[in-house]
């Protein structure tokens, strides 16, 4: 990517190396590999983590982490991004003459207390509707990496635009989701809202040739049916809620080439 034109948001809560207050414990959640992609809703892993430990909100880390972007080289990637998609949405809600609230990116290590309750790395990227934040833990891209093979800054970056595509559906009205069908929709207009965002970006001259084969790349590595294989060894479909890799794939594609919000809906579309 070519952020260096690229104000960086300040829209940033550095919450690395500041502790929750407590923690889950031992024999706290065991949530395996990255829920977040897995087959089941975020919320639930966060439910399972209030059950295991019952502890009142802490709310002094939270005055305590500085807001700002940060310094170092991946928080100011970071900071950079959220400052793109920042420019991008701000100018498609302007357009339908609706003011773009901008959410909070929480950066955090560890453990993450948040309005949707207390949340593990183990979980990787999520959004909360309840507080308009996202929260990212940079040992996710690092996984991204490692286990997932979809290195790049792009692939970074379009995790960060689909949880901000959370964000897009919170603003515009989405209803939560109540089935496990509906979920998939949901997740698939975040990807397609990511790509949404990726064009847009590609117009402010912010794309490197091969950017958006990395978030393909991405896309296909982290959808559920492939998660599910690798962390299992098999695939159940039922389970599924963020679609499989090569339904990522084409509602990504879709974003991507149109750049429309209009062209990313998944729940009246008859195939996904
Ligand atoms: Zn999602």
């Amino acid at each position: 990517m070519r952020l260096e034109d690229q104000d960086a948001s300040d829209n940033v809560e550095d919450r690395r190396g500041i502790g929750v207050g407590g923690g889950l414990g031992v024999g706290g959640i065991v949530v395996a590999v990255i829920a977040y992609f897995l087959g089941f809703d975020p919320m639930t892993a966060l439910n399972i983590g209030q059950q295991v430990s019952q502890m009142q909100a802490d709310t002094r880390a939270v005055r305590e982490a500085p807001h700002g972007a940060p310094k170092d080289p991946q928080g100011q990637f970071v900071a950079k991004v959220l400052g793109s998609t920042e420019r991008v949405w701000g100018r498609i809600f302007a357009n339908s003459r609706v003011q773009y609230r901008p959410p909070t990116l929480v950066l955090f290590d560890g453990q993450v207390r948040s309005a949707c309750g207390l949340a593990g790395a183990a979980m990787g990227p999520f959004y909360c509707p309840g507080d308009e934040k996202l929260y990212i833990d940079l040992s996710f891209f690092r996984d991204l990496q490692t286990r997932f093979h979809a290195p790049g800054e792009f692939a970074q970056a379009y995790v960060i635009a689909h949880e901000v595509g959370h964000h897009v559906q919170k603003l515009t009205g989405a209803r939560r989701p109540s089935s496990n069908q509906e979920s998939v929709r949901l997740e698939l207009q975040a990807d397609c809202y990511a790509g949404v965002w990726g064009h847009h970006a590609g117009e402010l001259n912010q794309l490197e040739p091969g950017d958006a084969e990395q978030a393909l790349a991405a896309a296909t590595a982290i959808g559920d049916d492939r998660l599910q294989q690798q962390s299992r060894g098999y695939v159940v479909p039922e389970s599924f809620t963020h679609g499989t890799s090569a339904q990522r794939v084409r509602w990504f594609k879709r974003g991507l080439e149109s750049g429309r919000p209009r062209d990313c809906d998944t729940f009246s579309a008859a195939q996904l």
